[in-house]
């Protein structure tokens, strides 16, 4: 089974001093809103409406947590490129997402939401600028690839690759479509990958009593 299915919402924050003990791994989404984010996630986890979770009033400027079987976490970030955002909101915006991009140690890797039409906003660049020197993977899912001609959406995946290869092998991308379930196989390999490769990795402290070491 998937390790993503039957993922639970968890909970939120709005400050990085509101966040648990870097215990469990996470996994972090961040996109353009409306570039298909709480779709793909939804996708990922088998669920209808779970990450519109993250979309409900209120929470829509928060990191919203949401716990894998495994315990691990998917982090879902606010959306961001609306135009209409007061500048206090834009500044709260960048100091959480910088902080959290750059600083959670328990944050092996990030998934970048990008719509295959509009690929690499300057937010997006951000984002990777963001992220890039922690060293930890990223993985791009180019979505709505089904609004695309199946030549296009190819010559698209070939300019992203080319665009972020100075990243190497930190940077992979892919074609999805959360409405023909499109990618959905390779996009759960990337990221399981994450998560087996961190679960192997030795730890820091050794688990508390009566914590399971999985395995
Ligand atoms: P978010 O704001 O990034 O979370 O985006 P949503 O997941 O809410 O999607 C924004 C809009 O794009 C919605 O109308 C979705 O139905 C549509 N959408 C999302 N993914 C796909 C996709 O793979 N294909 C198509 N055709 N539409 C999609």
């Amino acid at each position: 089974m998937s390790l993503f299915r039957n993922a639970v919402f968890s909970f939120s924050a709005s400050r990085l001093t509101d966040l648990p003990p870097p215990d469990a791994a996470e996994i972090a989404f961040a996109g353009r809103s409306n570039a298909g984010k709480s779709s793909a996630i939804n996708t990922l986890v088998g669920a209808t409406r779970l990450a519109f979770v993250s979309k409900t009033p209120g929470r829509t400027q928060l990191l919203n947590f949401f716990r894998l079987v495994s315990g691990d976490f998917i982090v879902d970030l606010p959306g961001y490129g609306y135009a209409r955002v007061p500048e206090a909101v834009r500044r709260d915006w960048r100091g959480l997402l910088e902080g959290y991009l750059t600083r959670r140690p328990s944050l092996i890797g990030l998934v970048l939401i990008m719509d295959a039409r509009h690929p690499l906003t300057e937010l997006d660049r951000q984002m990777i600028e963001w992220f890039a020197p922690t060293g930890r993977p990223m993985h791009v899912l180019l979505t709505k690839s089904d609004k695309l001609a199946r030549g296009v959406a190819s010559r698209t995946l070939d300019a992203v690759r080319n665009a972020l290869a100075e990243f190497g092998a930190q940077v992979s991308v892919q074609l999805f479509s959360s409405l023909n379930q499109v990618g959905v196989e390779e996009a759960e390999a990337a990221l399981g990958g994450w998560l087996k490769r961190h679960q192997r990795q030795p730890k820091e402290k050794p688990p508390a009593k009566g914590e399971k070491t999985g395995g």
